[in-house]
């Protein structure tokens, strides 16, 4: 799947093609490269982000190349390793190309996959780089504690569901919204949230709120940014903390959305706080300790979309930016 040029607005499925080259896969002499066969590819939404001529001078990514195949986190296995830690047959996860099959020349820098009585395409969400990133905004930067009212954005969504699941298990109070009713009904009959609302059916985001949190919210996890940011500032409680994950209502834009209620940062005294999951990886196998129990018990539930074959993956990515996808939204490339 390759990007055809770089993106300013809104990415559209035309901005990528599928096309078939025919190169003989080899780990180069003296090389620690290996050659996978990737299984499951991720869609994130920092992808749109990599979409972008130029990245700030702060940015965390790298542009994209266009007339080159796309690459992200994906699920794969090692069809021929140069590296001592791995052999023909290993599962891994970690960065990829979208492409059948891959040359990767850091597989340090790869995750190898223990655990496979769950699905593998949980390593690109639930037990992936999403996964990590709801364990450690969660752990990490809301110190959450029990009973807090907790309000969560793109709630439906790769990392919100766990969120707001791992929220629950603490017996905090947990309201999500989302872009449609399906996801509304998700939220509240599988996921186990308090309450959920459909942000596009509320003219009044501010009104929305109040009505859910009457007494105001403690921690909000902000996945999307603009308006709801706005109207959260005025519904947070003294002393509330803001984990800021990510703003992807910005992503396709020019020019972001100017802000009307930051003086209530300083009115309530809120906390805000943004981070980046790369600095935690770390942390993974701490949260795999966490997570994979309370899945066997089933304590976690996850929602998944998987589109089939790469032909579908332009049409998967550019989903993230609509309502299109109910749950972390996979590409599956092969069974195995
Ligand atoms: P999701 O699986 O939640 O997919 C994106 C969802 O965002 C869409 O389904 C849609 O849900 C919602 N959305 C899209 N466009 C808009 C918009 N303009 N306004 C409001 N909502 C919108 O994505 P993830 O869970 O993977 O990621 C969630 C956020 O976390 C993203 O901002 C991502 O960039 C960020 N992130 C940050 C990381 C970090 O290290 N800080 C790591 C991983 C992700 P709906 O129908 O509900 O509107």
């Amino acid at each position: 799947v390759v990007l055809k040029n770089y993106v300013s607005e809104k990415a559209e499925e035309s901005d990528m093609h599928v096309t078939v080259s025919t190169l003989k896969l080899k780990v180069p002499q003296d090389s620690k490269a290996v050659v996978v066969k990737n299984l499951y590819l991720s869609c994130d939404a920092y992808l749109r982000i990599r979409m972008d001529r130029t990245q700030p001078p702060n940015s965390v990514f790298t542009s994209l190349t266009p007339g080159s195949p796309l690459n992200g986190f994906g699920v794969a296995k090692i069809l021929e390793s140069g590296h001592p830690e791995f052999k023909e047959g290993d599962l891994v996860w970690g960065t990829t190309g979208w492409e059948d099959y891959s040359i990767i020349t850091e597989p340090e820098q790869l995750f190898k996959i223990h655990h496979t009585d769950v699905p593998l395409s949980y390593y690109t969400g639930l037990l992936g780089m999403p996964g990590i990133t709801a364990f450690v905004g969660f752990h990490e930067i809301c110190s959450l504690k029990k009973g807090d009212y907790v309000f969560i954005s793109a709630a439906a969504g790769a990392v919100g569901q766990l969120v707001g699941q791992f929220a629950k298990l603490m017996g905090c109070y947990v309201v999500g919204s989302v872009g449609s009713k399906e996801k509304v009904d998700l939220l509240k009959n599988k996921l186990g949230f308090d309450e959920a609302f459909n942000y596009r059916d509320e003219p009044d985001l501010e009104a929305a709120l109040k009505r859910y949190f009457p007494e105001g919210i403690d921690i909000y996890f902000e996945n999307v940014g603009g308006k709801m940011l706005d109207a959260v500032l005025l519904n947070m409680r003294r002393h509330g903390r803001i984990a800021v994950c990510g703003l992807i209502s910005y992503y396709s834009l020019k020019q972001p959305q100017d802000f009307s209620n930051l003086v209530s940062i300083i009115y309530n005294r809120i906390r805000i706080e943004g981070f980046v999951v790369f600095d935690y990886f770390h942390l993974y196998p701490k949260f795999l300790d966490m997570v994979i129990p309370y899945i066997r018990e089933g304590k976690i539930v996850y929602l998944e979309d998987i589109a089939e074959g790469l032909e579908s993956a332009p049409a998967a990515l550019v989903g993230l930016f609509s309502v299109r996808n109910v749950g972390k939204q996979v590409v599956l490339v092969a069974y195995e």
